[in-house]
């Protein structure tokens, strides 16, 4: 019998995923990877968002996935609805993305970009990883039982006969959810999204765009009767592949490779793209994906990645949520090793952020197949999405927070809407919208808190491995963590109110020695900003005194009196 502190099943993204965190965090525990291929395999799901970056580089395997030379995703090229046109979405907008020497560094525009993966390499490079940082990772074994007692999972049996138990069990075993069945937890599923999906690897595919040093475009492209994927995930080899509704393909007669090749030669972008393109014969179909598990966590167990749920491949996000799940489960369990009474809270914790997440996606995904009309349509329903998430971001904004990965972004005092500092938004809304950003709080320079009709209350922070609860006020879905920044502001606030006191008193009253002052009172200000956007700070003009001049180009904080600028040092 094998013993170890965590037992995790499943070697993909999710698995290695919270391995290589737990021992990242706390080098003293034993954990243990079952996967039952031998790796490199080839597994469906390429095409990343930006927020994936954060992860890998707090794994520290960011350069060794940027070592593979995987193509840099910029965004993705849309055909939808009831239009011809196509319709580039960039993470960074306006081809302000500029030629950047490869390898690059986790750093600046490369911090805002995706990669397109080749999962045969992907996931061996991480599972690869998460042994270098101590893991147990037992290849060729899959796990043919799991010992239930109750609530508990009592051992896992693999199929060279072993037992092993141990102290807490992660299911990563994607969807065939291995654990999540034992335990007969039921799933949702949505009733619209019912797909299929086939796809085929192509040699020598042309990329549909080349941008800068090794940056291209997804290509998603409707055919009415369904949509194909285009992704190139390295020089030579390109995943395409066709989503159609299980309905339309009973109905077709049609076998999967007559269908794939049919979408293939109606398609004129794909069809011109594969012109001089040899296909691998690997042909692979796969259908109902979409569903949600009611409960992720039990007495001794958590669901990781796609144990959990998986909502479409429309928005290319499910491996952002499988990083972002299995960090969290990683986190959940240091902190249950370290505080064993704190289980029930973080099991609420982590079930509450992470089926809101993918309910967001689903109804996403719903709303995208079932509308099939116009991109304005679409926007126009990713911002409602937002302002059930509590934030208010007009059409673009919205789109751009659902479409980079902003959704798993939960990064409490970060001054942020979704994945962009409150600085990028401006910078977007200054892009889209051809003027200069409107500041709010350049309109004013008295500033008072306004906490009517909210309540206190503590919100979990997930950060450098621990998970902390911290105080927070609570209104009409919107949450004021008083983390960072907004902590440093929230009490300035109760003790000054005009815009140069509070400038002088942050100065006086920021820690010492983390970075340049400047920037920090600037940060603090991007802070204020939100919450005058969120209306947890009401602010008025008092012409008598000094406002402030904050502009997006450069983001220092100045402040002027009649138009003259005043440093802020003699405000
Ligand atoms: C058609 C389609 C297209 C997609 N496109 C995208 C996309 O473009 N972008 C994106 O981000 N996501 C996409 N996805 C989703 C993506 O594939 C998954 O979200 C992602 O792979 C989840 O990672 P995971 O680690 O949870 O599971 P997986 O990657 O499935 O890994 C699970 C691992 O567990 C192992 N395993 C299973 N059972 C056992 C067992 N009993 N014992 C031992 N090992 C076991 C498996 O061999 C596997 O390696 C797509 C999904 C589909 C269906």
């Amino acid at each position: 019998m094998i013993e170890c502190d965590v037992a995790i099943i499943g070697g993909g993204p999710a698995g290695s995923t919270a391995g290589a965190l737990l021992r990242q965090y706390d080098p003293t525990l034993r954990v243990l990877i079952f996967e039952r291929e031998w790796f490199p395999r080839d597994h469906v799901g390429e095409s990343q968002l930006p927020v994936i970056g954060q992860v890998l580089h707090e794994m520290g395997v960011w350069e060794k996935v940027e070592a593979a030379g995987f193509p840099i995703k910029v965004g993705a090229t849309y055909r939808w609805g009831t239009s011809d046109d196509l319709w580039n979405f960039d993470f960074i907008p306006n081809g302000q993305l500029h030629d950047e020497l490869r390898p690059g560094r986790f750093a600046g525009q490369r911090s805002e970009t995706a990669f397109q993966v080749d999962r045969a390499i992907y996931d061996k490079i991480l599972l690869d990883h998460a042994q270098e940082l101590g893991c147990t990772v037992r290849e060729g074994t899959r796990v043919v039982r799991v010992s239930a007692d109750g609530d508990r999972v009592e051992g896992l049996e693999t199929d060279d006969g072993e037992t092993t138990k141990a102290r807490y069990y992660v299911d990563a075993t994607g969807g065939s959810g291995l654990v999540r069945r034992t335990f007969g937890i039921e799933v949702e599923q949505p009733t619209s999204l019912q797909n299929i999906a086939i796809w085929d690897y192509w040699q020598n595919a042309e990329w549909a765009a080349e941008i800068g040093v090794g940056g291209t475009r997804v290509q998603v492209l409707s055919l009415g009767y369904g949509w194909i994927w285009f992704i190139p995930l390295g020089p030579t080899r390109t995943s395409v592949g066709l989503v159609v509704p299980a309905a339309y393909y009973k109905r077709s007669r049609l076998r999967t490779e007559e269908l794939y090749q049919k979408a293939i030669s109606e398609e004129p972008r794909i069809r011109s793209l594969l012109a001089n393109a040899t296909s691998e014969g690997k042909l692979l179909a796969t259908k109902d994906w979409s569903f949600v598990a009611t409960r992720m966590s039990g007495e001794n167990w958590w669901l990781a990645g796609d144990a959990c749920g998986f909502a479409d491949p429309i928005l290319a996000a499910g491996m952002t949520l499988a990083h972002a799940s299995a960090r969290e489960v990683a986190y959940c369990l240091l902190e249950a090793i370290r505080e064993p009474e704190g289980l029930s809270r973080l099991r609420e914790v982590y079930n509450d952020r992470h089926s809101r997440r993918l309910r967001q996606h689903i109804r996403f995904a719903d709303y995208w197949y079932s509308a099939n009309a116009h991109f304005t349509d679409l926007k126009e329903y990713t911002r409602e999405i937002a302002r059930a998430a509590g934030l208010d971001l007009d059409p673009d904004r919205a789109f751009q927070w659902l479409g980079t990965g902003g959704f798993v972004n939960d990064d409490l005092g970060y001054a942020s809407i979704g994945a962009y500092s409150i600085g990028a938004i401006k910078q977007i809304a200054q892009v889209f919208g051809g003027a200069p950003a409107d500041w709010r709080i350049n309109r004013a320079n008295e500033f008072r808190l306004n906490l009517v009709g909210a309540h206190s209350t503590t919100v979990a922070s997930f950060r450098e491995g621990r998970v902390r609860y911290e105080p927070a006020y609570v209104r009409d879905g919107k949450v004021l963590a008083l983390v960072g920044p907004y902590r440093h502001l929230f009490n300035t606030l109760q003790h000054e109110n005009s815009l140069s006191r509070i400038v002088g008193r942050l100065e006086a009253t920021l820690p010492r020695g983390l970075g340049d002052p400047k920037e920090r009172v600037a940060y603090c200000l991007h802070a204020l900003e939100t919450m005058v956007v969120d209306g947890w700070v009401k602010g008025r003009l008092n012409k008598k005194h000094p406002s402030l001049a904050l502009r997006t180009d450069d983001e220092t904080p100045t402040l002027y009196r009649n138009r003259e600028p005043l440093p802020v040092e003699s405000a």
